[in-house]
């Protein structure tokens, strides 16, 4: 099989996997037990944090481990919302987030908060002016991601931290996607709050963190016991923590090179499509994109048959529309890059990671060209063209 999904998962490295076996078979210990078996699991946990935290350049007391990226992103925007809401009830982000941010923002607005969602122009980047024309004095958060996970397109995230942090309103980034594909210091960036998630890294899924600024306070979600400095409940996932540390810390290790290689196959691979296919666009900024992303619109077709005849050939990839819902509206993300219907639906993504191959790219130009003309023949769109 040839996985090029990595948007959607990733295979756990191997040095993930046997960092948490051991946390899985005899070292079970709850991390806030005295004896010593939870001291190992209390001892895994902080190094882990600290493992985090070198990667994004943070202090190790600003990194909370959550259940994941939806979780992360969940807490810092209604925790921030929450704790903020005498200030005001006015939060920018997106029209192109994940949906973690976006219900997250539409269910907030049913509670009364105003949400302002800032477009982006043709090639996904959000318009910094229209974002600055938007701040308004009862601003209490800015949320915009990192990097899109369908198009790959990059945000000029430190900008962004300026023009918040010039406001003094909490900028929050999803940035999913970028870790471990793009070298990040939230110091230096000027980021407040950042939600990462491990499986999209190469370590366990159901295993993700928020790193908080020193003094940003948002409200908890999770109730309960008092685990991660009483701000996030539950007995910690030790073995998850520690496939997240191994994992970000063997994709950290020369990010500038695995990035160099990756995004010079995902180049061959448009070069190639872009070669051998005509009617079809490349979707996202062009250079300003994450190393393995690799989004097309063909037109004529239907981005699901084309997904279950390169299923057929053994190659993994996504479509463009919300298959998940079973609806058959196309991806807000395409629609917003300003895609119309019909084209966004004939949308591929392929996405690779480190463990992609140069033969394997290859072969997908080689599948998806005669699949692409097969599928063209049958529509009659294809023939009025
Ligand atoms: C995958 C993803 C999420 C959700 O993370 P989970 O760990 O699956 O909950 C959030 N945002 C972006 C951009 C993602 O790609």
């Amino acid at each position: 099989m040839i996985y090029m999904d990595n948007a959607a998962t990733t295979k756990m490295y191997p040095e993930a996997l046997k960092a948490m076996l051991p946390y899985l078979e005899e070292g079970y210990g709850n991390a806030s037990s005295i004896y010593s078996l939870g001291r190992d699991s209390k001892k895994a946990l902080e190094d882990s944090r600290a493992t985090v935290a070198d990667c994004l350049g943070a202090d190790p007391n600003e990194i909370f481990f959550t259940s994941g990226g939806s979780e992360a992103d969940n807490w810092a925007i209604r925790g921030t919302a929450y704790a903020n809401s005498k200030k005001g009830k006015h939060i920018i982000t997106s029209n192109i987030e994940h949906h973690a941010v976006l219900h997250t923002c539409e269910a907030l607005a049913k509670e009364g908060f105003e949400i302002s969602y800032i477009p982006v122009d043709s090639e996904g980047k959000i318009k910094l002016d229209e974002l600055k024309a938007a701040i308004r004095d009862d601003t209490i958060l800015i949320t915009v991601m990192f990097a899109n996970n369908e198009i790959g397109t990059i945000e000029p995230i430190a900008e962004i931290a300026k023009i918040a942090n010039e406001h003094g309103i909490p900028f929050h980034t999803d940035a999913v996607q970028a870790v471990s594909q793009i070298p990040i210091n939230v110091k230096n960036m000027g980021i407040d709050m950042l939600s990462l998630s491990a499986h999209k890294f190469h370590g366990p899924k159901g295993v993700g963190a928020l790193y908080i600024r020193k003094g940003m306070r948002p409200q908890s979600i999770i109730l309960g016991g008092a685990q991660e400095s009483a701000k996030r409940a539950g007995t910690e996932n030790i073995a998850g923590i520690v496939g997240a540390a191994t994992a970000l810390k063997v994709a950290c290790q020369d990010i500038e090179g695995k990035s160099k290689k990756i995004s010079a196959l995902r180049d061959h691979l448009i070069q190639g499509i872009e070669k051998n296919i005509d009617y079809c666009r490349l979707n996202g900024h062009r250079t300003d994109r994450l190393p393995g992303n690799c989004n097309f619109s063909f037109e004529f077709i239907e981005g699901e048959s084309l997904l279950l005849m390169l299923d057929m050939k053994g190659i993994a990839a996504s479509s463009g529309s919300a298959c998940t819902s079973g609806s058959l509206d196309p991806s807000h993300v395409l629609l917003a890059i300003g895609l119309k219907h019909e084209i966004a639906h004939g949308s591929l993504r392929l996405s690779l990671s480190d463990f992609n191959t140069e033969e394997e790219v290859d072969k997908v130009i080689e599948e998806l060209v005669p699949i692409v003309a097969r599928l063209r023949e049958m529509s009659p769109l294809y023939e009025r063209r």
